[in-house]
């Protein structure tokens, strides 16, 4: 669930949490969302209509090569 406010701002609920995300200024596509309630990032895949995704971009984490 999104919505665009007259004011130029983005509300947008995060997939993690839940909670709501308000962009604000001009969105672009593959902008990262950081959702300040749980950190999660998310990435706007879509402006018309606005969707966001998970961004894969967390540095912490490296995916292990299976070879024991
Ligand atoms: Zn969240």
């Amino acid at each position: 669930m999104t919505e665009r406010t007259k004011t130029g701002k983005t509300v947008v609920d995060c997939l993690e949490c839940g909670d709501r995300i308000t962009v604000t200024g001009q969105v672009k596509m593959g902008q990262v969302v950081t959702c300040p309630e749980c950190g999660t990032k998310m990435e706007v895949v879509d402006l018309d209509p606005f969707e966001i995704d998970w961004a894969y971009d967390e540095p912490e984490y490296k995916e292990q090569p299976e070879d024991w």
